[in-house]
């Protein structure tokens, strides 16, 4: 977290100015602002590590890095004390069940941090037969961090790029506000393939297309 000083003064409105000598104990400034300032300092991270990213996130929370300098370092074991998950590493179809099962269980507001190349589009693995391509096909995800892996301090730039994301919000359009039901991102199911749910009808049509091209074909024999 920033210090008090120099974190008083980022909140200061330039339209309404504070004198010189009290900046450091006085700051006028709007809702949005300080709202956005608060949260930007205290994201606590959705522990999910799936592979060798994994390493560099743990990395990038030990003393050398230290990411607590950012208000982030609580990292949560629950989806009901987090507010960003990280998916750092390759996400197998089996995995991404679980990963939006815990993604829907988040309270609002909530981030996804999509860490590396395996979870931004599948990495050397996006061909197997095992692994999907990118998290974002199945939860919105609010920054990328490239790299195979990505180092720590690529991390924290993708943490600095989230806080900056937070900060351009405002209470008045943020959709956790509205009114009306927010609807929960469909659950893949697993069956002999990864299924979206919401591509079900497109499936089904071209299971039954099949199946009557495959009884009309002529016969080899
Ligand atoms: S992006 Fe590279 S380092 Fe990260 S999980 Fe995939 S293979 Fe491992």
């Amino acid at each position: 977290m920033t210090n008090g000083d120099s974190g008083l003064k980022a909140l200061h409105n330039p339209d309404i100015p504070v004198p010189e000598e009290l900046q450091s104990t006085i700051a006028i400034t709007s809702l949005d602002r300080i709202y956005n300032w608060c949260r930007a300092r205290s994201m606590w991270p959705l522990l999910f590590g799936l592979a060798c990213c994994a390493i560099e996130m743990i990395a990038a929370a030990a003393s050398r890095y230290d990411i607590s300098r950012f208000g982030m370092e609580v990292m949560r074991p629950s989806p009901r004390q987090a507010d960003l998950m990280i998916v750092s590493g390759t996400v197998t179809k089996k995995m991404v069940v679980p990963i939006v099962r815990i993604y829907n269980q988040m309270a609002e507001p909530k981030y996804v941090l999509a860490m590396g190349a395996c979870a931004s589009g599948g990495g050397p693995f996006k061909e197997g037969y095992n692994v999907v391509s990118g998290i974002d096909k199945y939860i919105p995800v609010d920054v990328y961090v490239p790299g195979c892996p990505p180092t720590p301090q690529a991390l924290i730039h993708g943490f600095l790029t989230l806080q900056k994301k937070i900060e351009s919000q405002s209470l008045r359009t943020v959709p956790w506000y509205r009114s009306g039901e927010s609807t929960a991102v469909p659950i893949p199911l697993l069956g002999p393939d990864i299924i979206d749910p919401r591509q079900a009808d497109l499936i089904r049509r071209q299971a039954v297309q099949a199946a009557t091209q495959a009884a009309t074909a002529p016969s080899e024999a």
